[in-house]
């Protein structure tokens, strides 16, 4: 089963992903965790990627698909995961869609985290405090909701057509968002 999380900066996509994950049995595909790695280990892409993902910018569907394609062509993947961050443009889109198309598979679930732009604000900003990202400075997480409304917001109706997209008030508790998420995909 492959499960797409989704939702602005600070909604909650990394906990609900990794609890899911765990309760499945699946791998979480994470495609920030993987930025953040390559920007520490200071590979060629991880040193391209970081000007953007400093600016709170979309980092270019140039490194992203390659990356995109590895992840989805791990043999832990072959059944099922967890897409935490990605798609997030309508060519990472395209690229999953296909990729799992030709294995005659397919997304099964879209999760969208709902939560308010003035609470997503201000997780990202008590984030900023205890884990010190360098994207959760004001001017890069004002970007990263422009961002995600233009760039990513459009997959929902992309998805919706296909009737899997599921709402999920992403606000109370984590216990009551996995709760919820429980009953929708059920299971
Ligand atoms: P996240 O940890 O998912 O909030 O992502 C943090 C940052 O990593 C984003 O603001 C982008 O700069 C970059 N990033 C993560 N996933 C992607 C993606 N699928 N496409 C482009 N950039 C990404």
């Amino acid at each position: 089963m492959f499960i797409l999380i989704l939702g602005a900066p600070g909604s909650g996509k990394g906990t609900q992903g990794k609890i899911l994950a765990e309760r499945l049995g699946l791998p979480k595909i994470t495609t920030g965790d993987l930025l953040r790695a390559a920007m520490q280990a200071q590979t060629p892409l991880g040193t391209e990627a970081k000007k953007y993902y400093d600016a709170g910018k979309l980092v270019p569907d140039s490194v992203i698909l390659g990356m995109i394609k590895d992840e989805l062509a791990r043999p832990e993947a072959k059944d099922g995961a967890i897409l935490d961050g990605f798609p997030r443009t309508a060519a990472q889109a395209e690229l999953v869609d296909k990729t799992l198309a030709e294995r005659g598979q397919r997304l099964n679930h879209i999760l969208l985290l709902d939560v308010t732009e003035e609470e997503l604000v201000r997780r990202m900003r008590s984030r900023a405090q205890l884990e010190g990202r360098s994207d959760d400075t004001p001017e890069a997480i004002a970007t990263r909701l422009q961002v995600y409304q233009r760039d990513t917001a459009p997959l929902i109706a992309h998805y919706a057509q296909r009737g899997i997209v599921h709402r999920v008030p992403g606000t109370g508790t984590v216990e009551q968002i996995t709760e919820e998420i429980k009953r929708i995909i059920g299971r």
